[in-house]
């Protein structure tokens, strides 16, 4: 039986590249590109086209294309290393692509592990609704060689010792000098109504980010520091920036 596709009742039966082409054409990367999922171990792909066959022609051709198209302008810019001014709607637009391609890796995983994104969250992003699955934040950084990269993990932690009262999926997307990051959290039922807000390791973010998500005023982007591929200084590392959120512990106030 086919797959359904992850955003609707429909037959999975379109091939949907992760990179679109505008993005790989600007790139022109013949580079290897890294992709981790989850917590198997990193692999290279020699080839930039990967393909994941988890959606429908319709989704993919219809909504999954606009916002495609949406952010292009501003993307662009970015990937190109070009100063940009993001006002909230292109950060509300650029976190739809992000969460879009969160959902994409994480639903398609080639591992066994369940999907963290729940179908209601999925199916929710589809227009008219469009909803983004609440408790998920966004951040921006930019990284001095042009890079493809994206990356996906879990973490659990307790409140109120409360084994695994929430799980984390962080989902790391490098595009030319282009870094997004998005977390999403699920909390337990019990803990629906609690106030958290999610720590991660020390580091000097306030400067190598920018928060997108949610939007608040306008943004400029690169942030004041650049992430490096290099250490030292550790603190500028995008491997820090990948690792941050591995941590668990009791965070309720
Ligand atoms: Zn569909």
């Amino acid at each position: 039986m086919a797959k359904q596709c992850l955003f609707c009742p429909q037959p999975a039966n379109s091939a949907e590249d992760v990179w679109s082409s505008w993005i790989l054409e600007d790139l022109e990367s013949n580079e290897p590109m890294r992709i981790t999922r989850g917590k198997i171990k990193s692999e290279w792909i020699d080839n930039s086209r990967v393909r994941v066959k988890a959606v429908c022609k319709k989704c993919n051709n219809g909504w999954m294309s606009d916002i495609e198209g949406e952010n292009k302008p501003h993307m662009f810019a970015m990937m190109n290393d070009k100063r940009t001014v993001l006002e909230p709607v292109a950060q509300k637009l650029l976190t739809r692509w992000a969460i879009l391609k969160a959902m994409v890796i994480d639903g398609s995983s080639p591992v066994k592990r369940t999907p963290f994104y729940s179908e209601c969250e999925r199916t929710n992003m589809r227009p008219p609704l469009r909803a983004l699955p609440i408790g998920t934040l966004v951040w921006l950084g930019r990284i001095p060689v042009r890079s493809l990269h994206v990356g996906l993990g879990d973490t659990f932690g307790e409140i109120s010792n409360v084994p695994k009262a929430f799980h984390n999926c962080i989902t790391t997307i490098v595009v030319g000098h282009l870094v997004i990051q998005v977390l999403t959290m699920h909390v337990l039922p019990m803990f629906a109504t609690t106030r958290i807000k999610p720590i991660c390791k020390p580091g000097a973010w306030d400067v190598n980010l920018l928060d997108i998500w949610p939007a608040f005023g306008n943004k400029t982007w690169p942030p004041a520091f650049s992430l490096i591929l290099k250490g030292p200084p550790w603190e500028h590392h995008v491997g820090g920036l990948i690792t941050r959120w591995s941590i668990g512990e009791d965070i309720t106030k």
